[in-house]
């Protein structure tokens, strides 16, 4: 083929490809233009994950009747004027590319009026053309409603995920705006149901009381402070609080909402020696710098920024954080691998997952040689005693045990919950007292696509109103466990990216692991030998689901080698 310039309507789909690229890209873009418009209420709704619509209206200026056609041009913007502008932005919007973008993939209604005006605009475009222009009036703002969706543009239309998963997305996206800026007052209407209200009274903590319960708001720890460049504020976990993912790490550069590999390890690193490996905090935080220390303009979506003297913001950013913790808490002694004694008594910390892998300690050093260990019965071990409450110290006809008393409990979960599962007859138990649970609007959503199967696997969850449940039955073999955790975290993991493993199978992972008891938990004699007899009676004692060991083995005739018994 020789070289042509591409006709203005295939770079326009090109580009809107770029920027939209699911539901939640819309919604981002029009909630940026209507923050750029200084609006303080900004409401949203979606319908179907947001392809049959989403609707944004807000409260701010509005767009002038002579310019409403106008805002609908590529690179048409009242943002930037000049390049000069475009080495300190302020606004989140300034390519000019949104709107039209929205329009070449669905259709678009806007209706907007500004205060100086008499009369408001309203215009429909199909195709990204004009087919109905009309002057009405309403009161200052603008409204956007985009229907059908990348119905023109089958392609990317299969390759969106089910209507929960797009609702999710947007969910998260709504909230992360709404910590962004608790000064504007947000509300997002999915599927008609209400999913999420903030108050626009200026106070962060109160927006992730909305978003992550209450409970959690109170016990987030203030960050404040300016250093070097950066001036850094905003709230952070205790590490008692921590999470198995990154989900709830949030970083806004100049109020721009960023993924920023950067700014996440920054915030990890302050809490190194805080949290366990596989552990992640939960943190909301506002970096201002100079706008000339920032380029925003290279990525389409502008999700990525880069700062111009990287290295000086990751250190204040991790001193600012560090600052915050050490206010609080002192650093935990280091066990077993970073693994932290005494969380079961903190009520929202997270058990230690599947990595908290008994580590192999003898790796590297000669001395000894860990025995291997075949997928084959266990013979029967005395119990001995406890090391650092987190591993069991037993007895064989061959030698010394180590059981890692988290991983061997996780064994013995998967397998009771996985044969209950085959033979579909899940134990229940009911609760004299229900528990209520404040979910996330994203929670809230992955809980209303897995409700089914969570029926199935024995939660009865009933809706109590404003995202609160009662939890009035779960299952038997969960009984002892921590239930707004182990529920908590099994959404998280059904919402997790991996769509490889299917959602039963989450489930009995997630319940196994989280529902087992934690390294750092101090056990009784008859508890460890409970344990213990469980473990023989699985099917393979000697890893744990994630096929990582259960125990280390230190044979008779090893002992006597080490000890120069015999050569
Ligand atoms: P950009 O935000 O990069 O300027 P957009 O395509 O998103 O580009 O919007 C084009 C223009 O339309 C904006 O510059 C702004 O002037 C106007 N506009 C869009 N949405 C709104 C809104 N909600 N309120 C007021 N003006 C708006
Ligand atoms: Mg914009």
């Amino acid at each position: 083929m020789s070289i042509k310039v591409l006709a203005p309507e295939v770079i326009s789909k090109i580009a809107a490809g770029e920027v939209v690229e699911r539901p939640a890209s819309v919604v981002k873009e029009l909630i940026e233009n209507s923050l750029d418009a200084g609006a303080t209420e900004i409401a949203v709704e979606a319908q179907g994950g947001g392809v049959e619509l989403i609707k944004v209206s807000d409260n701010g200026v509005g767009i002038p009747t002579a310019e409403v056609e106008l805002a609908f041009h590529r690179y048409a913007t009242s943002k930037i004027g000049d390049l000069h502008d475009l080495e300190k932005i302020s606004s989140l919007g300034f390519r000019g590319e949104a709107l039209p973008s929205i329009a070449a993939v669905a259709e678009v209604e806007i209706f907007t009026q500004t205060p100086s005006e008499p009369v408001g605009t309203y215009i429909y475009l199909r195709k990204s053309e004009v087919v109905r222009r009309e002057s009405r009036a309403r009161p200052q703002g603008t409204t956007v409603t985009v229907h059908r969706l990348f119905r023109y543009f089958p392609a990317r239309l299969k390759f969106l995920k089910s209507v929960s998963t797009e609702n999710s997305h947007i969910a998260h996206l709504v909230s992360q705006y709404a910590l962004a800026f608790p000064e504007v007052k947000f509300s997002l209407v999915l599927d008609k149901h209400p999913s999420l209200r903030t108050m626009g009274n200026g106070d962060l903590r109160e927006v992730v009381g909305e978003i992550y319960g209450a409970e959690l708001a109170q016990r987030m720890l203030k960050v404040e402070g300016t250093e070097g460049l950066a001036k850094v504020s905003g709230l952070i976990s205790p590490p008692s609080l921590a999470r198995s993912n990154r989900n709830y790490l949030s970083f806004f550069v100049n109020r721009r909402w960023v993924h920023s590999p950067l700014l996440t390890r920054a915030t990890e690193e302050a809490y190194h020696g805080l949290l366990m490996d596989g552990q992640h905090p939960i943190a909301v935080i506002n970096i201002f710098v100079p706008a000339q220390q920032l380029d925003v303009n290279i990525h389409p979506t502008k999700a990525q920024i880069k700062f111009y003297q990287e290295q000086i913001v990751f250190a204040n950013v991790k001193k600012a954080i560090e600052k915050a913790l050490a206010k609080t808490s002192t650093r935990l002694p280091e066990l077993c691998g970073g693994q932290v004694a005494g969380s079961k008594t903190v009520p929202f910390s997270v058990s230690l997952r599947q990595w908290e892998r008994p580590r192999m300690v003898m790796d590297n050093e000669p001395v000894f040689v860990v025995a291997q260990l075949p997928t084959m019965e266990l013979p029967a071990l005395r119990v001995l005693g406890q090391l650092a409450n987190t591993y069991i110290i037993a007895e064989g006809p061959d030698g010394l045990y180590l059981v890692d008393q988290h991983a061997a409990h996780e064994r013995i979960l998967y397998d009771r919950i996985s044969a209950q599962w085959a033979q579909k007859e899940i134990e229940v138990q009911g609760l004299l007292q229900p528990i209520t649970i404040e979910f996330s609007p994203r929670e809230e959503e992955t809980l209303k696509a897995s409700q089914e199967l969570l029926a199935q696997f024995g939660f009865t969850i009933e809706p109590f109103g404003n995202r609160s449940y009662l939890i009035r039955a779960i299952p038997a073999l969960m009984a002892n466990a921590n239930m707004i955790e182990i529920i908590t975290m099994l959404l998280d993991d059904l919402a997790s990216k991996d769509s490889l493993t299917p959602w039963e199978e989450k489930t009995i992972q997630s319940l196994a692991c989280h529902g087992a008891i934690r390294a750092g938990q101090q056990l009784s004699h008859e508890e460890m030998r409970e344990l213990i007899k469980q473990l023989e009676q699985t099917k393979q004692p000697r890893t744990c689901p994630h096929g990582r060991p259960t125990m280390i083995h230190l044979s008779s005739h090893q002992l006597e080698r080490e000890f120069g018994r015999i050569s």
